[in-house]
């Protein structure tokens, strides 16, 4: 193996290059270039059996390794842990080979001073044609690919040509920690109507993103990314301190109204999550509710069962989310502390335009009041959705016909508003607001 010591033009500072292919292939437009980052994931626990000197020569094992597999390879070092490889091919997909071999090549033990060690290998790979060829790009998709082999443990390869949304997706995800830290999450809240009462029962917060240069990201694109990226937990905590202020600033205005915060299901099984939460409604007077799916709970029922409960004792109202639209279990529904069920907005939507979907919403309706639970249905947008669901006997609403979700300024006003209409005429009407409102919001 041929090991230069002069850096390349593209290598970042920091790096050594190990490993130099002797016949560059660069034909225009017909080649990809290829850059791959293997780190070895368990270099701490290798480092320990084996010693911190002989620890920082094990880049040099694996990039003999890799480059007895594929030969015109050049490999540097960037790190103790981590080897970067860069190639070309004439495709991505006989690129995903040679990066298949490697990984399995790992999957074989090392011999390392006469004993086998297993490397366990994170693999993040980029490729892009060529003629486009953007270094900076190239190795900033390298180093999110990685972070997704972390997470999947497995190789992660991103074809920049495809301008993909997974690419999207791993460039948000890196994104996220700064974000929350920088204070770019904001949120907004949409009123629940207690349809009887005719009064603002409770709202629901809802985050979201106002990116620097992306604009408004709707949690739908970023909350499954926060829970792969292990972001979900802070930015959950996040949600709820901010709730909280909210909730003390609404109070001041003369409205004491309960706040339910979205909360995901893999927090549900998040011992440190849990504790830290209880720890939060310990040193508080807020009046709060969270908002869980039956799919969550029904991924690990022991420890779910049992953290809701803390909540539930803590004076939490749960509510269950998207009802109908997952996996349902009436065993673990009658178990769950829940005061509240949710009729998913798929239901709601097609009321009046479906035959199944009345009938669907209706036995919900009383399967739920016979649990004791009060019922919300989602998604109202009509006038006719909203009559039939108050005939049905539905406590209570949320939907577009009543109010988008609206940030706390807007929210405020809303409220003052409808104190006012209420009062005024006492109508459920009173909450449908003129075209022109929704434009304002
Ligand atoms: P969800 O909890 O089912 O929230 C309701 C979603 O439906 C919201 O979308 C809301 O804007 C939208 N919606 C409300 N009324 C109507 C309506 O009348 N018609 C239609 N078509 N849509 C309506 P959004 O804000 O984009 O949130 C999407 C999902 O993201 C939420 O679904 C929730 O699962 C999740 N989410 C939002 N905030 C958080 C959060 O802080 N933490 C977690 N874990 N998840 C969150
Ligand atoms: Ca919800
Ligand atoms: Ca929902």
């Amino acid at each position: 193996m041929d090991i230069r010591a002069r850096p390349r033009s593209r290598q970042a500072p920091g790096k050594r290059e190990l490993h130099r292919a002797s016949n560059d292939r660069h034909v225009e437009g017909r080649y990809w270039s290829v850059l791959g980052l293997c780190e070895i994931a368990n270099f701490a626990s290798l480092r320990r059996h084996i010693g911190r000197a002989r620890a920082d020569s094990l880049v040099l094992d694996v990039a003999r390794r890799i480059s007895s597999l594929i030969p015109d390879v050049r490999i540097s070092a960037a790190g103790r842990a981590v080897v970067e490889i860069a190639f070309e091919r004439e495709s991505p997909e006989v690129a995903a080979d040679d990066m298949d071999r490697i990984y399995k090549a790992f999957l074989t033990t090392l011999d390392i001073d006469g004993e086998p060690h297993q490397l366990q290998m994170h693999i993040g790979v980029a490729a892009a044609p060529t003629v486009e060829d953007d270094e900076v790009l190239l190795s900033e998709a390298a180093e999110s690919a990685l972070e997704q082999a972390r997470v999947d443990g497995r190789v992660v390869m991103l074809d920049l040509s495809r301008a993909d949304l997974a690419f999207d997706k791993l460039t948000l995800m890196r994104e996220l920690p700064r974000a929350i830290a920088n204070g770019e999450m904001f949120l907004q809240y949409q009123p629940k109507v207690h349809v009887r009462r005719q009064e603002i029962a409770s709202a629901e917060a809802l985050v979201r993103w106002q990116h620097p240069t992306r604009g408004l990201i709707l949690p739908g694109d970023f909350i499954s990314v926060a829970e792969q990226a292990g972001e979900i937990s802070k930015l959950t905590l996040w949600t709820l301190r901010q709730v909280i202020e909210d909730q003390r600033k609404l109070r001041e205005d003369g409205f004491d109204l309960l706040l339910f915060v979205n909360i995901s299901g893999q927090l549900l099984a998040d011992p440190a999550f849990v504790n830290e939460v209880c720890e939060m409604l310990a040193s508080t007077d807020a009046k709060l509710g969270f908002e869980i799916t039956e799919t969550a709970v029904i991924r690990d029922p022991e420890s779910a069962i049992r953290h809701l409960q803390f909540f539930a004792d803590s004076g939490v109202t749960l509510a269950i989310d998207d009802y109908g639209a997952g996996l349902s279990s009436l065993a673990y529904l009658k178990k769950l502390p829940a005061r509240e069920l949710k009729i998913d907005k798929m239901f709601v939507m097609q009321l009046t335009s479906s035959n199944r979907d009345p009938l669907i919403v209706r036995s919900t309706i009383d399967l739920a009041h016979a649990l004791e639970m009060e019922v919300t249905a989602e998604g109202v947008e009509t006038p006719s959705a909203l009559a039939l669901l108050s005939v049905m006997g539905c406590d209570m609403v949320q939907g577009f016909l009543i109010s988008r979700p609206l940030g706390l300024d807007a929210f405020r006003k809303f409220l003052v508003d409808d104190g006012h209409l209420d009062t005024a005429n006492g109508q459920l009407q009173s909450f449908v607001r003129p075209e022109s409102f929704w434009k304002r919001a």
